[in-house]
């Protein structure tokens, strides 16, 4: 059922190992660990946790992966919720499902919040009219998110974390001190970080000596995070369709050239006037 997809709490199994390239963001990441780990470091001194952070970036650079190696890290029960389930809910649903997604983390302290694509119910006013549904439901959702963020103690020991990919469409209110006032910054990797993502990638891959890491990273020049594991998968099914026992550098050109295919195709429907 629909109400299922929400308030799931999970134990993530997601540790640091399996995100790569995020130098950038890494310092804050850790942060939040250590605020989850050790919170008496910080209240003894009369610091004020933060509350929320909200990561920005790209579809696929791995904000949802890096959120679970949060929790997977602090080894702290995981809640996530993702905004556009509520586009075609009911009035009052949506408020209801984000009081119960707090109490129940709050019960769990300490805990992660994971709020997925919050952009669909925090986008500020002026832009609401691009996206269909209810915007009642969104306002009335948003404006009890806004409560909770208010309404629990700083130190509960819950950090809600929010994802978007579009930080300018998002209503100011969310980004005031005191709730998603810390950011982290994901971008499309570069080509180190792209080899390193292979590396994760092929990790639990059999592939033979001819499949060069750095080759592939050169090659990829564009690709997110989820276009590299794409990339791996597609290259491993290919060569089990050809009866293989391990994956060849030819499997993983002809996977590239799928995947290459299939991204223009996609950026055709998305982007028509380019
Ligand atoms: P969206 O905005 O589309 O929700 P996202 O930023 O949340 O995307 P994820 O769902 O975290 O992206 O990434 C999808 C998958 O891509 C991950 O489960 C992982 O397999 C792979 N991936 C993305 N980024 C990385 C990374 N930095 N290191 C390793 N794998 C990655």
């Amino acid at each position: 059922s629909k109400a299922m997809l929400f308030n799931k709490e999970q134990k993530s199994k997601v540790t640091f190992k399996d995100v790569a390239g995020l130098d950038e963001a890494a310092m804050e990441v850790k942060e939040v660990v250590d605020f989850l780990r050790n919170p008496e470091d910080y209240t003894k001194l009369g610091a004020k946790i933060p509350k929320g952070v909200m990561m920005v970036g790209p579809p696929g650079t791995g904000k949802t992966l890096l959120a679970k190696a949060m929790a997977g890290e602090a080894d702290v029960p995981f809640f996530s919720m993702s905004g556009s389930e509520f586009v075609e809910m009911f009035v009052g649903v949506g408020a209801s499902r984000v009081r119960d997604l707090f109490r129940q983390a709050k019960e769990k302290a300490p805990s992660i919040i994971f709020i997925d694509e919050i952009d669909s119910i925090g986008q500020s006013r002026g832009n609401r009219a691009y996206f269909s549904g209810s915007n009642d439901e969104r306002e009335s959702t948003l404006n009890q998110l806004l409560t909770e963020l208010d309404g629990f103690e700083t130190n509960s020991g819950v950090i809600v974390l929010a994802a978007t990919n579009r930080a300018d469409l998002l209503d100011p209110a969310l980004l005031r001190p005191g709730r998603f006032d810390r950011h982290i910054y994901l971008e499309l990797p570069n080509i180190r970080e792209r080899e390193a993502i292979f590396q994760v990638h092929l990790r639990p891959l059999k592939i033979d000596p001819s499949v060069d890491v750095a080759f592939l990273a050169g090659q990829t020049p564009g690709f997110s995070g989820a276009d590299i594991a794409n990339v791996c998968n597609e290259a491993a099914l290919i060569a089990a369709r050809r009866k293989k026992d391990s994956i060849s550098r030819q499997d993983f050109l002809d996977s590239l050239d799928r995947i290459v295919a299939g991204l223009e195709r996609k950026s055709k429907v998305i982007s028509p006037e380019e």
